[in-house]
């Protein structure tokens, strides 16, 4: 239920950026025509006829950088969620191989038996291995 809620909120939001999109392409492509059409014929449409026309491109083009904008954003979260999860299993795959080995800064054991040595001993009291 609160899937399906997620997923109509995404689809109306893609509705949204692609209604953005369009409309940022149609003010980018009316902007240009139009402004091409005052300079053409610049003392039928009058300067301020070029300059809204001006101001119409210019949302187009601000429409469209933040789309992209969006668009890089979106994708940069996606990948940092990707490499914090990839670090995440890293990090229990390397925890899971430290618990299997014996513990740095446990008591000394002898390397060749695994007897526990006392501190400072030089020799194993078991099998006799010279350990450092
Ligand atoms: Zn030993």
């Amino acid at each position: 239920m609160f899937n399906n809620a997620g997923r109509k909120i995404m689809s109306i939001v893609q509705i949204v950026f692609w209604i953005l999109l369009i409309l940022g392409v149609i003010m980018i492509i009316l902007g240009i025509a139009m402004l091409a059409e005052a300079r053409s014929s610049y003392y039928s449409t009058g300067i301020e006829g070029a300059v809204g026309w001006a101001l119409i491109l210019g949302g187009g083009v601000m429409i469209l950088v933040s789309y992209v904008q969006c668009l890089f954003y979106a994708a940069f979260a996606q990948l940092t969620e990707n490499v914090q999860r990839m670090e995440g299993s890293l990090q229990r795959l390397s925890g899971s191989s430290q618990g299997a080995q014996p513990a740095p800064f446990g008591p000394p054991v002898c390397p060749s038996c695994g007897t526990q040595l006392k501190n400072g001993a030089a020799f194993c009291p078991n099998c006799g291995t010279k350990v450092n």
